[in-house]
Order: C-alpha cells, then structure tokens, then sequence
C-alpha cells in the first residue's frame, strides 16, 4: 500500500516510519510512504506555502496554489487516488475507518498547519475528511501517522503473528481481554489459572468473557451495536 503524505515538515514523520512494524512493513515491499515537501512546489525565493486570511483575524491560511501543484503533479489531475485532508472538521477515525481505507492501494494524505487550509482546497481537491479525535493539534503530521499506523496493522502480512489485529479492541465490536506474561506471579499478583490451564476452550470462553466485561464496564455503547450470542447474554445475565 502506498502513501502520499504532502506537508510542509516532511522530517516530522521519518523517525516514526523508521521503528518496529512500519519499518519492517516498508522493508517487506507490504507498505511504501513518498513524503512530499509542499515547499518544492512553491515558486517564490522564501518558499511561501501560507498567507494571511481574507477578511482579517488571527493566524495564517494554507494557500492553494502549492497543494494543488504538489497534489497534481505526483497524482495526476484528477487525481488518481483518495485524497484525504487531514482536519478535526472531518469525520471521526476509527477502526472501521481503517478497515475501509486498506482496501485501497494508494491514498493521499494532506497535512493542514497554521489556521488551516484555502476553503478551495476543501472543496475542489479534497475527497475525504477525517479528524482523529475532537481536539485540535498543531498540523496534520500526528493525524496522517496515526492512519498510516491503524492502516498498516491491517495490511495481510504486517503484524509478525498473523491473527494479530483479529481480537484487537474494535476489531471483533468489543474491547480486548487482558494479557499476562511471564513470571506466574509478581509481587503476590498471580496470573488468572485458567490462561495456565492449556484448556484453549475454556481460554476461548474466558476471554470472550473479559472481553464483553471490559466492554461492559468502560464502553456499553459498543455493546449496544453488538451481535451478542445467546452465550453472551447468558454470561452478561449473570
Ligand atoms: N482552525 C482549524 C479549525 O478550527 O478547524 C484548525 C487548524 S489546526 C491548528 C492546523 C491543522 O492541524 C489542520 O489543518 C489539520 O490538518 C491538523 N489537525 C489539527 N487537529 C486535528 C485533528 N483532530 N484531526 C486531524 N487533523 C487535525
């Protein structure tokens, strides 16, 4: 899968594309990331990439002429995949989002800064929106890592074990069971003896089990949108 990721601070992403299951995923020919600087599509000496906005007010707006060169110029026009501005004006990421969005080969990331981008942008350019959460941050940059990163984890082959992301929170509509490891017990705290049992159906039923506790607990909107089984329901009755 490739990523075109075009902001003014190209060096904000490398490190983190240069660590764990990203680096290994880009070693392995399953993801590809072109940063594209959209300074180089600038063509005034200081590299203008944003200017001051219409009708006055605080801060600076994105301008449209370096997007649309950069966006045109690597995608083609239209554009030969999604292209999607990165805002908290769009809809919320999720899971299911990610879900949908591995389907595709390539996709386009735009990273807004300042007050955000030439409402021409949006309008003209822009086939998706997504926000990853209702806060507003400084730029772009963290948004597109964190779709490349949930992406990523979905492409076959990306996670050393394959049934990695399956029991994922939100992948199944819960949230995950707890994990232990080694030593059996620390500082008096044990590990649950059923995960010691070798019994992998009684294993199965207890983490099912956590799994709609969990969900219960922190999170009874999911379950409300859940498929429960009569056996969930027999365990939630209880
Ligand atoms: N003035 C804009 C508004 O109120 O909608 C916010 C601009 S923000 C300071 C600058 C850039 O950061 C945005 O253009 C966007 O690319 C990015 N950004 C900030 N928060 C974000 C979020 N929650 N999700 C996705 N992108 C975000």
């Amino acid at each position: 899968m490739l990523f075109d990721v075009f902001t003014i601070f190209p060096d904000g992403l490398k490190p983190y594309l240069e660590i764990s299951i990203l680096q290994r995923a880009i070693k392995n020919g399953l993801l590809d990331v072109h940063l594209h600087d959209l300074r180089s599509w600038t063509i005034d000496r200081h590299h203008t990439t944003d200017d001051t906005p219409y009708g006055g007010g605080g801060g600076m707006v994105m301008k449209c002429e370096p997007v649309f060169a950069a966006v045109e110029d690597v995608l083609g026009a239209p554009p030969a995949c999604p292209v999607i501005m990165m805002t908290p004006q769009g809809r919320t990421f999720t899971q299911h989002v990610a879900q949908e969005l591995v389907a595709y080969p390539r996709l386009a990331l735009v990273c807004g800064r300042y007050e955000g981008i030439d409402e021409r942008i949006r309008e003209h350019l822009i086939t998706d929106q997504i926000s990853i959460g209702d806060y507003v941050l400084t730029g772009g940059e963290l948004p597109a890592l964190v779709l490349i990163d949930a992406i990523t984890r979905l492409i076959p082959g990306a996670l050393g074990d394959p049934d990695g992301a399956q029991d994922d929170s939100f992948a199944s509509g819960l949230l995950e069971y707890p994990h232990y490891t080694r030593p059996p017990e620390f500082r008096g705290w044990g590990v649950p003896e059923v995960l010691q049992s070798g019994d992998h159906g009684a294993i199965a039923r207890w983490r099912r089990e956590q799994s709609l506790k969990r969900t219960l607990e922190k999170r009874p909107d999911l379950l409300e949108k859940f498929d429960l089984t009569p056996a969930d329901r027999k365990y939630l009755a209880r």
